[in-house]
């Protein structure tokens, strides 16, 4: 077996490494450390997140500076802040041992003279992320001219953030000399690019095979009505009482709007998205850390800094738009050895997608019944069995034992643990004894319309002010139709969307309902407007080239909807009850806080 000893690490490296409770060396660590403490040479290192990347790199840098000297030799761009501050935790925890070390952390949104200052004092390692890094170096507060070593950690995420052109900026300032270590976990032509670009001759070391997931994770899906998902997600969530998890949502509306539905519910959740300040995504993450949230909602951009380890679940809400960001989300869970479940809900529509992701991770996924509601209130109960018999005793209780007792007197021990289960019991019971079953039988891929279906003569074509350009591809628009009119799956045909207004018909027989059903609808903050088109419309014919566009205000109902403070990114409904299946809420806490049970 391989040791951190055999891999040629100095001894207050070993003896970081024994604090720090490692006992060997992962994968990435064992291929990568002896080329980079043995050769002056560029390395291109591909491995799943949670490998232990950050000590493959760190571990050799460690030992190659010189402390003494109060020159920078090395740099580590990585794509964001939480990632630097994490990379510089974890460097100065690997090099407790190494006197007169200084690493120093460079990002946006904090005080960029207070960062220069920490610069001057002498940082032989600078971890930054490449905005802040390209400012500085653009106002001469950081000299890179000298650096022997820089890493481009996370590469495929900075790319995808859009850093290139600040990491050829940045990279330009440096000397063409230097050895540079690109650490990925997938390699697409983007990062390819850049090895070719900006390294000579890299060796290659790659563990598992490219763009695989990771072996720790389990993936499922769960085949719901698009309106049904939010309920899926709650069911889920009841299920896994110890859940502690990020759920992926598309948007930022989406995830302010989904976070906020779980805590009116009394789920301890929380949004994590671009449009928070700096100090808000610090309190956010904070209390994740801390076990405070369960349910960390994310966009996939705001996502990308978070090393937790032990995240039980990754949900995705909804599919990301990249097919190949799903790694990304997954790669969240079963890391550092543990073992993780990532879970997509998908509506027929997306079904297909889920086929495409097979062939990008290289498994397959196992399709899985969303837990009905006696499920549900079944494994609550066992956890609550199990969480009992595991309690360490409070003796803080003692002094009112006596009384308890006389409250409780008279009752067997039988009885009293009916009592007890009851209290919990009756709360889901109640909730879920009428909630129907989520699942969409059957697992037939709908994305192509049987067009070979006769509709109705009589049908009658709509023009709708929402298009492409609302991110709509036709089975969207299609499954939103159905969600706001409440119409079936056929009764919704020839949907087409052009850039910003599509067509679809439906039977007459629904004209009022479907004109009835989306007054009042907003999308993205405007209103939808629906008309009766005169073109009848087959599919590809389009018609009407905007000829209706913008015009009728005869449905506009102006203001938001019942949710209107949310700023949400899907329909709303107004003057409408809408179809909400709200969580049991505690009895005398308020309700808010969900206890953990
Ligand atoms: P990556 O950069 O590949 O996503 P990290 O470097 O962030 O992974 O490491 C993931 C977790 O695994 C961290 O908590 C780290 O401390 C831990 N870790 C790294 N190497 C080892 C090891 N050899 N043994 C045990 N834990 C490790
Ligand atoms: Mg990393």
């Amino acid at each position: 077996m391989t040791t951190f000893q055999s891999l040629g690490l100095e001894e207050h490296l070993l003896q970081a490494i024994n604090d720090l409770g490692f006992e060997t060396p992962s994968e990435v660590q064992e291929k990568t450390i002896p080329i980079l403490l043995e050769q002056e040479t560029d390395i291109v290192s591909l491995a799943q997140t949670g490998t232990g990347k950050t000590a493959a790199f760190g571990f050799p840098m460690l030992q190659k500076i010189d402390v003494n000297s109060r020159t920078t030799q090395g740099l580590i761009l990585s794509p964001t802040r939480e990632l630097c501050l994490q990379i510089t935790s974890e460097l100065k925890l690997y090099g407790k041992y190494l006197n007169g070390l200084n690493v120093v952390a460079i990002y946006g949104g904090a005080s960029i003279s207070e960062q220069a200052r920490q610069i001057k004092k002498g940082a032989q390692i600078i971890v930054a992320t490449p905005g802040r890094m390209k400012d500085m170096i653009g106002r001469n507060m950081i000299d890179i001219s000298k650096i022997e070593y820089c890493v481009l950690d996370e590469a495929d995420e900075m790319l995808n953030m859009g850093f290139y052109e600040d990491i050829t900026d940045i990279l330009s300032h440096s000397p063409k000399d230097k050895s540079t270590w690109l650490f990925s976990a997938t390699m697409p032509k983007e990062v390819a690019t850049i090895a070719k670009k900006f390294m000579h001759q890299p060796l290659e070391v790659t563990v598992g095979s490219k763009n695989v997931g990771a072996d720790t994770v389990t993936h499922e899906y769960f085949l719901v009505n698009a309106r049904d998902r939010y309920q899926a997600l709650k069911r889920l969530a009841d299920a896994n009482p110890d859940i502690f998890s990020v759920v992926f949502c598309r948007t930022k509306r989406d995830t302010q709007k989904v976070a906020e539905m779980l805590i009116e519910d009394g789920y301890n959740a929380a949004a994590l998205h671009g449009d928070l300040s700096q100090n808000q995504r610090d309190l956010v993450m904070k209390s994740f850390r801390t076990r405070q949230i369960q349910m960390l909602v994310a966009t996939d951009v705001a996502a990308r800094g978070i090393d937790v380890d032990d995240i039980t679940h990754v949900i995705n809400y909804q599919l990301p738009d990249e097919i190949e960001t799903y790694t990304h989300r997954s790669g969240r869970t079963g890391r550092a050895g543990k073992t993780g479940v990532s879970m997509v809900i998908v509506s027929k529509s997306e079904q297909r997608k889920i086929k495409q992701i097979e062939k990008i991770i290289q498994k397959s996924f196992i399709k899985k019944e969303v837990p009905s509601g006696i499920e549900i209130c079944e494994r609550q109960l066992f956890h609550l069995a199990n969480n009992i018999k595991d309690t360490e005793i409070n003796h803080e209780i003692d002094i009112y034992l006596p009384k308890i007792n006389e409250v409780l007197e008279g009752f067997s021990k039988e009885e009293l643990i009916k009592k007890v289960f009851s209290v919990e019991f009756t709360r889901f019971y109640n909730y879920y004894k009428k909630a129907k079953d989520l699942n969409v039988e059957g697992g037939k891929d709908t994305s192509g319309e049987d067009f070979s279906k006769k509709y109705s003569e009589d049908s009658t074509r709509y023009f709708i002010n929402l298009g492409r350009k609302d991110g709509l591809q036709w089975m969207d628009l299609k499954d939103l139709i159905r969600e706001i009119t409440d119409l079936g799956k056929d009764d919704v045909f020839h949907v087409d969307t052009m850039e910003t207004f599509s067509f679809f018909n439906t039977d007459s027989a629904h004209i009022d309902k479907v004109l009835e059903a989306f007054k009042g609808v907003q999308f993205n903050d405007r209103n939808v407007d629906i008309e009766i088109s005169k073109d009848k419309g087959g599919r590809n014919r389009g018609g009407g080239k905007g000829g209706n566009r913008g015009k009728g205000k005869g449905h506009r109902k102006g203001g938001g909807g019942k949710r209107g403070k949310f700023n949400d990114d899907r329909p709303k409904f107004k003057g409408k009850s809408r179809r909400k299946e709200s969580r049991p809420k505690e009895k005398g806490t308020g309700g808010k806080r969900r206890r953990r049970m």
